[in-house]
């Protein structure tokens, strides 16, 4: 066999068994061998590797149907860390998590920048923040995650076009990487977000699933069989310019009637005449009836963008989020009755919709898997 074989099976494995630990914990060395098909001697080796790299470690002991007990395993979470970066655009949230993706520790201030430099000054006096809170020295963090919204591209980490700050060409990867010397990955929010949810929501990650966040703008992030989807350009998911109404009002891309102009927080308020679109939605909790009817019809024609996705794609499930899903109580059920009416077939009607269990913290939680996956399932 080839040594570079050898080496890529090796990377395989480990990814297989370290993913097994996360999944299973507590688990032993003979029940991964016997879940993965892998032999008995290739686990312990890689299990010693990764107990050495402070990845794993062991734990208690299991219970055995007479004999010894064995030795149970599971992802260590006092060793390394990740920092995921929620990049605005109204305010900069940054989480600490552990290896498991629970969270440690948050630094959350409102985003105001005109330029490139301000915005990265501000994430990298966030980022600094949350070490300093937590005392944390930068080779414990096995990287940061930051999900930006707007065109990203993710291969060079830098942010294209990021229309809601008036921003171009942010080369936040290289600039990070430089000021505190540990890996850094950006990609788009909503596409963040949708891996987050397919990483942390114990769904199978095989998988298909479409995450829709909604607020000041709308976009999708596309998990086909457990991968993130980009697009030949990194435009997959631009949810939010799909037209909706070709007479409509003009979209900041130009277009005409995009479902972004029509259901993001923004056109909510808007259309009431407030201040913002959770000001709409606390007068619809305490009963304004004109509120209430704005917020039903925004979930109608969120219903029509989505049946529109449903027929494309056919994913298995999708995840709304974002803070216009506040207002889920009033939005859902005419959304949901849009596409029980439109649906192609009993089994698209059918649909899985959900409301993100992560709350506003499910964008900065998939800037953390963005590492995650580096880290459990290298391709
Ligand atoms: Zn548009």
């Amino acid at each position: 066999m080839q040594r570079g074989t050898f080496q890529l099976m090796k990377t395989v494995n480990r990814s297989l068994i370290l993913n097994k630990i996360r999944i299973a914990a507590p688990i032993s060395r003979a029940g991964i061998a016997k879940e993965t098909g892998l032999t008995p001697p290739t686990v312990s080796i890689i299990v010693k590797e990764l107990i050495e790299q402070g990845l794993v470690e062991e734990s208690k002991l299991g219970s055995s149907s007479g004999g010894r007990k064995p030795t149970m395993l599971h992802i260590r979470t006092d060793e390394l860390f990740v920092i995921g970066v929620d990049a605005g655009p109204g305010t900069i949230d940054c989480i600490l998590t552990n290896l498991t993706g629970e969270m440690l520790g948050v630094v959350s201030y409102p985003l105001s920048v005109h330029t490139n430099s301000e915005f990265l000054h501000q994430v990298i006096q966030a980022i600094q923040q949350l070490l300093d809170r937590h005392s944390m020295q930068t080779e414990q963090i096995i990287g940061i995650g930051v999900a930006m919204h707007g065109v990203v591209d993710a291969k060079t980490g830098v942010s294209l076009v990021a229309p809601l700050l008036g921003l171009h060409n942010i080369p936040i990867k290289q600039e990070l990487e430089n000021r505190f010397s540990i890996p850094v990955k950006v990609d788009n929010d909503a596409r963040a977000m949708a891996l987050g949810e397919s990483w942390f929501g114990g769904y199978d990650m095989q998988d298909s699933m479409v995450a829709v966040n909604i607020g000041r703008g709308i976009g999708a992030g596309i998990i086909i069989g457990g991968k993130l989807f980009h697009g030949a350009a990194g435009l997959a998911g631009e949810l939010g310019h799909m037209s909706i109404d070709p007479n409509g009002e003009k979209c900041a891309c130009g277009n005409r009637g995009c479902l972004q102009t029509l259901a993001s927080g923004p056109s909510i308020a808007r259309r009431a005449r407030t201040a913002s679109g959770e000001a709409v939605y606390h007068a619809a909790k305490a009963g304004d009836e004109e509120a209430k009817i704005i917020l039903e019809k925004t979930g109608q024609i969120l219903g029509i963008g989505l049946v529109n996705l449903i027929h494309l794609l056919n994913p298995d499930r999708i995840i709304l989020g974002g803070g216009v899903m506040e207002s889920a109580a009033f939005l859902l059920p005419p959304l949901k009755e849009e596409i029980a009416s439109r649906a192609l077939t009993v089994e698209a009607a059918q649909t899985e919709i959900m409301v993100s269990r992560h709350g506003n913290r499910a964008t900065a939680l998939g800037a953390v898997a963005l590492q995650l996956v580096d880290l459990f399932a290298p391709v």
